[in-house]
């Protein structure tokens, strides 16, 4: 689940790079943790949620970019070990989160495996919650080896 590639439409390099540029006031709701309950002033519609999901995926990306990027200040002014705890605060934070979410129950129609929108972002909010669990524990990993080495390695990966 950590490693399920991105996409690569328009809508999620939108959502990534320039926030102003979508219509993002619905989308507060999906940064909540699940479950997530029928919108009934939603848009309905399966294209709609498969819209959703890549802009969820630019705006989840451009968060974590943010967040890396207040660790990289952090590490780059001296504060290493502020840095340090505070990820290993957000790792078992993202854990104990997949976990709970995962035993819930998603949606009022099918459970786990059910098709509909609020299931999907269920999932959508799990894999983010196992990327950040995986990225931070190559990230605190790449810290023990140095200031260098720890920014590299989260340089690295950003293709976008
Ligand atoms: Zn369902």
């Amino acid at each position: 689940m950590a490693a399920d590639p991105l996409p690569s439409s328009e809508l999620f390099i939108e959502a990534l790079r320039n926030p102003g540029a979508l219509d993002e006031s619905e989308l507060d709701y999906w940064d909540q943790e699940p479950p997530y309950t029928y919108q009934p002033n939603s848009v309905e519609g399966d294209q709609y949620t498969i819209n959703l999901v890549d802009v969820m995926h630019g705006r989840r990306l451009r968060q974590a970019h943010q967040q890396e990027d207040a660790r990289i200040a952090g590490v780059e002014a001296g504060d290493t070990k502020g840095v340090r705890d505070g990820m290993q605060a957000d790792l078992k934070a993202a854990a104990r989160n997949w976990k709970r979410v995962r035993d819930a129950v998603h949606c009022e129609c099918d459970g786990m495996e059910c098709d509909c929108r609020e299931s999907r972002m269920a999932r959508h909010w799990m894999q983010w919650q196992a990327r950040a669990v995986y990225y931070l524990h190559g990230d605190l990993k790449a810290l023990t080896m140095g200031t260098h080495v720890f920014i590299d390695n989260i340089l690295a990966r950003r293709n976008w």
